[in-house]
């Protein structure tokens, strides 16, 4: 099979990619590990920054985002008692972000590229990669018994965290870095009303805790724990009595609660892997950099990438303009490296490091102060959360 751009994985950012290619003429081919129910099916982001939304757009897929996603222009960050309310809109010129969760986005970007009658193998075993150092790259994987090869003239790496693109980049020529935190979030799916009309990000002496939701019927919590924590050692009353001792008093006294419909655990590390390039393989996405989920910006960076990456192929293609692709990795970083910085702020700020001594306690309490007393400071954050620019 000949293609132009072989894409590895069919998480948002392949299925992103696929797909604006292909509105601008661009042949592709995701090869997908799992099967199509389970990508649809995994509960992930469901924040979106406003350029996001308008890529989406773009994409031929905003319109059910649009109808039922929701627009938030503010956020509640909390300490203990005390309540702030961050204003998103009034510092940036009117912006917020879109409630609308990943499993929507990913349902629409499937069908979407099944509409075009894209090719997206899903199922695909034992993806290998080829040739990056030269011209002509190709892809080899197994698909119900048999074996498969896609030739082509690029290579997406859109394989997430644990994919294999990244691992088939020499070591010497990838630098990473990393930082892992001793705890992770455990999160709880309830199909409640959600506990108020904004996310309410909130630190505590017991842990941090969020309440985000997905829809009005639909909310989602979630709560710092140890990392390697069970979820299994977390009946729902247990998670519904943690949350309540970890959110302001009027939040936890309109706290509805019900069976929880999923639960999980998610460890947090912040990462980066560059250059975002080697040869003919692009990385994008969870493929190159993870964050840790405060700040919501996961999922819009995976966006940001397939923004620049999608450019520099189309302009490739188009007219054989290779600016794009050779500052693809630049570009894409120096946004990464930013919303890093955000993530890892905002990380600190609102949980609980165990290996805190009182004096780094102080200075969290010091920094939510500040954030309190600063129209400046809430201004920074309003403008880092609703996403900077491309
Ligand atoms: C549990 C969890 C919770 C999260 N919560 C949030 C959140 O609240 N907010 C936020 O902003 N972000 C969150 N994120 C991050 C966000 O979901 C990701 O940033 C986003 O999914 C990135 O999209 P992607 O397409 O780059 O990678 P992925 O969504 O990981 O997609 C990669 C795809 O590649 C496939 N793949 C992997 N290996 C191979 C292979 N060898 N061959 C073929 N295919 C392969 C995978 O099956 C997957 O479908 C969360 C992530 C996780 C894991």
């Amino acid at each position: 099979m000949r293609t132009q751009v072989a894409i590895i994985g069919a998480g948002p950012s392949g299925l992103l990619l696929s797909q604006l290619l292909d509105l601008a003429g661009v042949d592709s081919v995701v090869l997908e590990r799992q099967s199509r129910a389970h990508v649809e099916g995994r509960i992930r982001a469901g924040v979106l920054e406003d350029q996001f939304q308008a890529l989406l757009r773009r994409a031929g897929v905003g319109a059910r985002m649009d109808a039922e996603g929701e627009i938030h222009d503010g956020i509640a960050i909390a300490r203990d008692d005390r309540s702030l309310r961050i204003d998103l809109a009034g510092p940036t010129g009117g912006r917020g972000v879109c409630i609308w969760g990943q499993t929507e986005l990913t349902r629409d970007l499937f069908a979407a590229r099944e509409a075009r009658g894209g090719a997206v193998l899903d199922e695909a075993a034992d993806v290998a990669l080829h040739g990056i150092d030269g011209d002509r790259p190709s892809v080899t994987f197994r698909r119900g018994g048999t074996e498969g090869r896609v030739d082509c003239d690029f290579i997406a790496g859109c394989d997430g965290f644990h994919g294999v693109s990244r691992r088939s980049i020499p070591p010497a020529r990838l630098e990473t870095w990393e930082r892992v935190y001793p705890f992770g979030w455990l999160g709880l799916l309830s199909e409640t009303p959600p506990v108020s009309r904004e996310l309410i990000y909130a630190g505590h002496a017991r842990g941090f805790a969020l309440c985000s939701m997905r829809s009005a019927e639909l909310s989602r919590y979630y709560l710092q724990v140890p990392a390697g924590t069970d979820p299994g050692d977390w009946p729902d009353a247990r998670f519904w009595d943690e949350l309540r001792a970890r959110l302001p008093e009027a939040a936890a006294a309109a706290l509805v609660t019900g069976p929880s419909i999923e639960k999980s655990v998610a460890p947090l590390r912040s990462f980066v892997a560059g250059p975002m390039r080697h040869g003919r393989l692009f990385l994008a996405g969870d493929a190159a950099h993870i964050v840790p989920p405060t700040g919501a910006k996961g999922l819009n960076l995976a966006g940001s990438d397939i923004h620049y990456l999608s450019a520099a192929l189309i302009a490739w293609y188009g007219s054989g303009d290779t600016a794009g692709l050779e500052g693809y990795s630049e570009h894409a970083m120096a946004r990464v490296w930013k919303a890093q910085r955000f993530s890892w702020w905002m990380t600190r700020l609102l949980h609980r490091f165990p290996e805190d001594p009182p004096f780094d306690r102080r200075l969290q309490e010091a920094e939510f102060d500040f954030l309190a007393g600063s129209q400046a400071a809430q201004a920074a954050l309003a403008e880092n959360y609703v996403g900077l620019a491309y």
